[in-house]
């Protein structure tokens, strides 16, 4: 059987702002995960448009296409293209779960929620020509899935090819996050084993690893055993994890041993109002400054993430936000605006306060404003957002925050890490559109 698995461009990786280094930074684990489940005499082409130009002139018997928010257009247009080709189409992901009835009329069959489970169901019934309409994810469990067909990945297009997932979910629900809207029916958070997951690391070459992890420290008793069965593996590895888990016991001790370096860290408001409001009660009454100071500590770079727009929010959240990230050295920071995706808590209580603006999901990018603001106005918080931008980035204050480290050695490498990566990121994008177009026409 021939299989097309397609990872649809988001289209803000198209705009004119397109940050070739952020989107070619991690290959589709999800479908390369999925692809494990075929048969090996099953002739598989795996697609991520984010690298290279889809080809769309073949005839697969199967085209299975992952949809996001802000992909889902195009990926309707593609599935639409097979269909009319009389290939079968499946949609699944984060959108088509959120809403299914968007996604219905343009696939054969949706998936809903995970496909470890249902997908070589499907396949099963596909092969006895009776396969349905939708499949929704009950049952949820690493336990003996396949290893990940990374064969399948064009290495040499990303620059992180060692990204790994050794977990799904996450133990918490904050109100704005599409986790419980793609786990509902089912268990929200659970991981692989541990022998299986330290097996996949080392089928991995090289040295760096970045997990995807929603939150790679959200099972104490997994990741702790995770964590030592990595010592002495030699590697060095980025992530992400909550507050509350970096202040909690020594698991995150353990994680520096085994080789963390850089953590992904949801701060988002220091406004408890807005916590409250977001239901991220993990990050309630925890001292912010005391997980920084513990990461810096054991050497790890902080990416620090933060939402703006929560209803807590006044003009001055921004300058507030950025001076804290300087102060306290964090060597990232991103920001958003925050973002009702469908299917979320947030979603339905701003529905239902009549604020969603628009459904225009191409805007919901977490850059645009698209729902009734209250403590700030719209254009407000558009300016706030990319004003916090710049001056996070600036010289002056690249320099200031790389100065809150105590070792000299630390201080450098958080300047060169964030002016290296931030300030020249025009000159990378330059080198990997051009990179990218070499490849293109190598291969045309
Ligand atoms: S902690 Fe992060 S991943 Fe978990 S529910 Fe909240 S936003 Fe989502």
């Amino acid at each position: 059987m021939k299989v097309k698995m397609i990872l649809p461009a988001l289209t803000e990786a198209e705009s004119p702002f397109w940050r070739p280094i952020k989107y070619s930074l991690f290959p589709p684990l999800g479908l390369a995960t999925l692809a494990a489940y075929l048969s090996p005499d099953d002739e598989i082409d795996l697609q991520d448009q984010h690298v290279e130009k889809l080809r769309l002139d073949d005839q697969p018997d199967l085209v299975i296409i992952q949809v996001y928010i802000t992909n889902a257009y195009r990926a309707y247009k593609i599935a639409d293209h097979y269909r009319q080709k009389g290939c079968y189409v499946i949609l699944g992901g984060l959108h088509a779960t959120s809403l299914p009835d968007e996604a219905a009329p343009h696939a054969d069959t949706i998936f809903l929620g995970p496909g470890e489970e249902t997908f070589p169901a499907f396949l099963l019934d596909f092969k006895n020509k009776r396969p349905q309409k939708i499949y929704k994810s009950s049952v949820r469990t690493l336990e003996k899935i396949p290893p990940i067909r990374r064969d399948l990945i064009k290495r040499n297009l990303y620059l992180v090819p060692n990204s790994i997932v050794v977990t799904r979910g996450c133990p918490h629900h904050c109100t704005f996050c599409y986790k419980d809207a793609f786990f509902e029916g089912g268990k929200g958070f659970y991981t692989q084993r541990v022998d299986d997951a330290l097996a996949e690391i080392d089928r991995l070459p090289g040295k760096h690893l970045y997990f995807l992890d929603d939150h790679l420290l959200g099972d104490v008793r997994f990741s702790g055993a995770l964590f030592e069965g990595m010592q002495g593996m030699s590697r060095v590895f980025q992530g992400a994890a909550t507050i509350d888990s970096i202040l909690r016991g020594n698991l995150i001790e353990k994680a520096a041993d085994a080789g963390l370096r850089s953590l992904f860290v949801g701060f988002e408001t220091f406004s408890p109002a807005n916590l409250k409001q977001s239901n991220k009660r993990q990050n309630l009454e925890k001292d912010y400054v005391k997980a920084v100071n513990r990461l810096h500590s054991l050497g790890i770079m902080i990416n620090g993430s933060f939402v703006f727009g929560l209803d807590d929010n006044d003009k001055d959240v921004f300058k507030r936000t950025v001076d804290w990230g300087v102060n306290n050295g964090l060597t990232t920071s991103t920001y958003h605006v925050l973002t009702p995706y469908p299917g979320t808590a947030l979603y339905k209580s701003m529905e239902m306060q009549r604020r969603i603006k628009t459904t225009n999901w191409d805007l919901y990018d977490t850059r645009n404003v698209v729902y009734e603001t209250m403590g700030l106005t719209a254009a407000e918080l558009q300016a706030g957002y990319w004003w916090a931008y710049k001056e996070f980035y600036s010289w002056n204050n690249i320099f200031k925050a790389s100065q809150m480290h105590d070792s000299t050695k630390h201080k450098l490498k958080h300047f060169i890490y964030s002016g290296g990566w931030k300030k020249f990121e025009s000159v990378w994008n330059f080198l990997i559109k051009n990179w990218k177009s070499e490849q293109y026409a190598a291969r045309s």
